[in-house]
């Protein structure tokens, strides 16, 4: 049961097929590209798109505007110290701003070359592209194999990062990142022994060793669910012991934060936090709001409580296992155990007669829109393709279209009607032959959000 009832509503924006038809033509198959008002239910992220409590909303109006050394930042310092132990926190207005400090400090153009993560988020990964280096994914092989059950497929391989490190040499690795729990393939968690092996790699070759934090709260509660010796640990405890083990972190509090907007970055080190508390007067504002108004700080400082509550994360991971035992009575292809933030399909099981080059994620997700007004994103063949220097192009392993869902903002009601709507869309098959691209963006990395794209007819 939701341990919430709700205060406030808001209407969905219904339409039909004929006019959804003529919408996402306008955009050239582009979801990304759709209006808010074109949308019925909207599963594109789940990122700063959670209902705030009506704690959080008091809050706001607490905010504290004082330019430099607002009350609402020592609330909030309070709050993430409180539950990740880190010796210092810089506010800033969302987590790509965090991981743009933690660039300008260890992806410096002397730096060494790769950067280590099991599976980077494609902010982390631009932001590194842009910085000319090479991120690297080390995620451990159950990861890739969607239906197959495994309880932490965020997992990192940590023989091969050794093996890495040792051939590659610990000059040419300026930073190591693990991103709990991993979203690209599934909002997928992390255990504890694989951050604790990961962490100590890092420190025994002396390379700085941060955490992406998005979904930290979900992640622990996976630990506890899952991982023996955790049972009887709070999320909150288990957090703790989370973030003992790296340098720092970089968090989006657009996620477990309970926030629209907000984001920050910790660490422990003296040497760092005095850089980026100068670097982020360059980018976001002064180092008591980087870049956040006094009343958010304050609304991030509650909901980042709420977010770690077990209550809370029970009802959340309920629901998103919900989903899955929906889609199931339709036997639709999904990552398996279902993740964090949302279900995962898996674009190639789901169309299998449609070769991987024309895009079978994308192509579900545009029928997924025009069937039923649900708006969900590809994460797989259109967002991550690559084209290398000899014009060799390598397509992802896994082609994934993420279903994500809004922390506390759908009934089971809502659930039901986008798992039946999935269901009938894979027992019914495509319309069409796949999609082919037509046009595309300009920064290659994060093509799939300004790309055009066409059906093909059968
Ligand atoms: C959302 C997200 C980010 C980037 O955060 P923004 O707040 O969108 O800038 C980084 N890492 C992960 C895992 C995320 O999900």
């Amino acid at each position: 049961m939701e341990p919430w009832k709700i205060k406030m509503v808001e209407p969905l924006h219904m339409s039909t097929r004929e006019q959804r038809e003529a919408w996402i033509a306008d955009v050239g198959l582009n979801l990304f590209q759709l209006r808010g008002d074109q949308v019925m239910i909207d599963c594109v992220t789940d990122s700063g798109t959670t209902a705030m409590s009506s704690a959080q909303w008091s809050a706001l109006m607490l905010g504290d505007e004082t330019y430099a050394g607002c009350d609402s930042f020592y609330k909030l310092e309070a709050a993430v110290k409180d539950i990740m132990g880190f010796k210092y926190v810089v506010p800033t207005h969302q987590g790509r701003a965090a991981e743009n400090l933690l660039a300008n400090i260890y992806l410096k153009p002397n730096d060494g070359k790769y950067v280590i993560g099991n599976m980077h988020f494609d902010s982390m990964r631009v932001r590194a592209e842009l910085a000319e280096k090479e991120p690297l994914d080390f995620l451990a092989e159950p990861g890739y194999h969607s239906t197959d059950e495994n309880d932490f497929k965020g997992n990192i391989d940590l023989e091969k990062v050794e093996d890495f490190i040792k051939k590659t040499g610990t000059e040419n690795i300026p930073l190591i990142m693990m991103t709990v729990t991993s979203n690209t393939n599934g909002g997928q968690p992390v255990s504890m022994a694989n951050i604790k092996g990961l962490s100590e790699i890092a420190h025994r070759y002396g390379i700085p060793f941060y955490i992406d934090a998005a979904r930290y709260a979900e992640n622990c509660y996976f630990i506890k669910e899952r991982e023996p010796g955790y049972q009887d640990k709070t999320p909150k405890e288990i957090a703790r012991e989370m973030f003992s083990y790296a340098d720092g972190c970089t968090m989006s509090a657009k996620k477990d934060g309970m926030v629209n907007i907000g984001g920050f970055l910790c660490t422990n080190s003296d040497e760092i936090y005095a850089i980026a508390s100068e670097l982020v007067m360059c980018f976001e504002g002064f180092k008591t709001y980087g870049g956040m108004a006094g009343r958010d700080l304050e609304a991030l400082a509650v909901g980042i409580q709420e977010g770690i509550d077990y209550t809370y994360l029970k009802a959340r991971i309920g629901q998103i296992e919900y989903f899955g035992q929906c889609l199931d009575e339709y036997g639709v292809p999904y990552v398996r155990p279902v993740g964090g933030n949302g279900v995962y399909i898996d674009g190639m099981k789901f169309y299998p007669e449609i070769p991987q080059e024309r895009y079978p994620g994308l192509t579900f997700a545009c029928e997924l829109y025009i069937h039923s007004g649900i708006r969900c994103a590809e994460l797989g063949t259109s967002a991550f393709t690559k084209t290398l220097e000899d014009g060799t192009v390598v397509m992802p392993r896994l082609d994934l279209v993420r279903v994500a869902i809004s922390r506390r903002v759908w009934t089971n009601s809502h659930i039901e009607y986008i798992a039946e709507s999935i269901g009938k869309l894979y027992q019914s098959g495509s319309q069409y032959a796949g999609i082919r691209k037509k046009s595309h963006g300009l920064v290659a990395a994060q093509e799939h959000f300004t790309s055009g794209y066409e059906f093909i007819e059968k």
